[in-house]
């Protein structure tokens, strides 16, 4: 942690801008032209073109008491990429715009966008651009992530096909776990200011929610293996409210089986500390920004290749509905929460 202090206001706005952006060097042939004009120019020759933006709030959709500057600045970044990496599109380039009160030192604004330009290097897209105000209250980002994919190669939620396979990667309902532990210690700490967090042993799960990656080895996977899936969408609200995202777009029903459903160990335990259903952490939990997707049964030999991608369930007739088999066999339609442990 760094002690200096220098007040943003010592910069002036210009000057804050040319500090945040001196060091961009242009990765991508399609950034034309970067920061520093009235807008940026973006050539993706003859490629479609894929935005998306997200606007986070302090107090709404991050905690700084317990986040830190560097890792909420990667995980905004992540955030959007994966929205992108969901289209079966490739990130190029990013813009961020924030509102910061006088609270904020340039110092801490630095370690937020050393978080930023990690991502930048590591998923290999340009900050072209963005927007830098004052805010009353509150830290305010705003990301637009803008990606680039071949005419006709990009997949949406809403073409997923009866019989198809329904697909997730990685593992599932670790970042709500790591929440829970987060906010229990927040909630000890506001109590009895001198108790120090006790988080041993949990550095998976937290890990999991302070600094997410995005997929995209699973769509470079499907370049590679020739596999374009009918449908995807990725998992930022949990397992069974994407599903239904997906079967309702599609027109389509689905069987989803509890077994199936990749938890980690890590997790499994962390969650049988909170006396919790590791399944309904999958289920409901948010922001594992994994990727959910179908493809067809004949795709199945290529998809095995990949051990980090699991079969879960397939896709039936819209009259069936959406629901789960659990591990007693029981059969339950998914809500938007998980399930219903009371419906028949
Ligand atoms: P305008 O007055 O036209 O909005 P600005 O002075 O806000 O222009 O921005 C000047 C340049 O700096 C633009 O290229 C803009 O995209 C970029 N920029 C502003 N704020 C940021 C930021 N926080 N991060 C990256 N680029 C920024
Ligand atoms: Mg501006």
């Amino acid at each position: 942690m760094n002690n200096e202090r220098t007040e943003i206001s010592s910069l002036g706005e210009f000057g804050l801008i040319e500090h945040l952006t001196k060091n961009i060097e242009l990765q991508n042939i399609s950034s034309v032209l970067g920061v520093g004009d009235d807008a940026a120019i973006i050539d993706h020759s003859g490629k479609q073109t894929v935005v998306t933006t997200d606007l986070l709030l302090e107090g709404v959709h991050f905690d700084l008491s317990y986040t830190p500057l560097r890792h909420l600045g990667y995980k905004s970044v992540i955030a959007n990429l994966s929205d992108i990496y969901a289209m079966n599109a490739v990130p190029t380039q990013i813009t961020v715009s924030i509102g910061i009160s006088n609270r904020f030192s340039l110092e801490s604004l630095d370690e937020f966008y050393e978080g930023v330009y990690t991502a930048c290097e590591k998923y290999g897209v340009d900050l072209v651009g963005g927007d830098t105000t004052s805010s009353q209250k509150g830290f305010i980002i705003s990301v637009t992530a803008i990606g680039e994919v071949a005419p006709d190669k990009f997949v949406k939620r809403s073409t997923a096909q009866k019989d198809d396979l329904l697909c997730v990667s990685g593992f599932l309902g670790s970042a709500y776990v790591g929440l829970l532990f987060l906010e229990r210690e927040k909630k000890i700490f506001m109590e009895s200011p001198g108790v120090q967090p006790d988080l041993e042993g949990e550095a998976f799960v937290i890990g999991k929610l302070l600094k997410p990656e995005a997929r995209k080895d699973i769509v470079e996977f499907f370049e590679t293996q020739g596999i374009v899936p009918t449908s995807m969408i990725d998992i930022s609200d949990g397992l069974s409210s994407e599903i239904l995202h997906i079967c309702r777009q599609s027109n389509l029903g689905c069987v989803l089986y509890e077994e199936k459903i990749p938890v980690a160990e890590e997790m499994k335990k962390a969650a049988f500390k909170f006396e919790i259903d590791p399944t309904a952490c999958a289920l409901s939990g948010g922001e594992d920004y994994e990727l959910l997707f179908t493809i067809p049964q004949s795709d199945y030999d290529k998809l095995v290749l990949h051990e980090g991608i699991s079969v879960v369930g397939y896709m039936t007739d819209p009259e069936q509905g959406a629901r789960i088999i659990t591990k007693g066999g029981g059969k339950h339609p998914i809500t938007a929460q998980g399930w219903n442990h009371l419906s028949p």
